[in-house]
């Protein structure tokens, strides 16, 4: 039962993020978990990021088809909304391919958004709403690139 586990949480934890394919569920913290219950049927743990973001059906599609490529049937799909998702819930990893893709990751409470770029950390907001829900569009005042970022939550 623990390498079906384990065997699921490989498969399902390579799954991208259709918005952002460079990062894994796992790498963005929507995936919380993976368990097996009593009768050893698979449960996989997410959870939902922003709620304007659409791609929560299209994650747990391509988690079911993910686990049905490893061999595990009969797998159960779990929504978790709390505790609710914040942006600090993405890994380093996450966070490394969010600026390697020049998309500034979230920052910290109280922290400003650093430019991907020039790593300045003097930007300034253009519009709260950038290609897709999840990212705000941002300029940045030193090498005076825009760029999007990814909303702290
Ligand atoms: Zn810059």
């Amino acid at each position: 039962m623990v390498v079906a586990t384990e065997t699921a949480w490989a498969a399902v934890s390579s799954v991208s993020d259709p918005e952002l394919p460079p990062l894994t569920i796992a790498d963005l913290g929507v995936l919380r978990g993976v368990d097996a219950d009593a009768s050893g049927r698979i449960i996989v743990r997410i959870t939902p990021t922003y709620s304007g973001c659409p791609a929560m059906t299209v994650i747990q599609m391509e988690i079911e088809t993910a686990l049905a490529k490893a061999g595990i049937k009969n797998a159960r799909v779990e929504t978790e909304l709390a505790p609710a998702w914040s942006s600090a819930d993405i890994s380093a990893e996450g966070r490394a391919k969010l600026a390697h893709m020049g998309i500034a990751p979230p920052p910290g409470p109280g922290a400003s958004v650093t430019c991907p770029r020039c790593e300045s950390t003097v930007t300034e907001e253009l519009s709260r709403f950038g290609a897709t829900a999840c990212k705000s569009l941002w300029r940045c005042t030193s090498c005076l690139e825009p760029f999007e970022a990814f909303k702290a939550l």
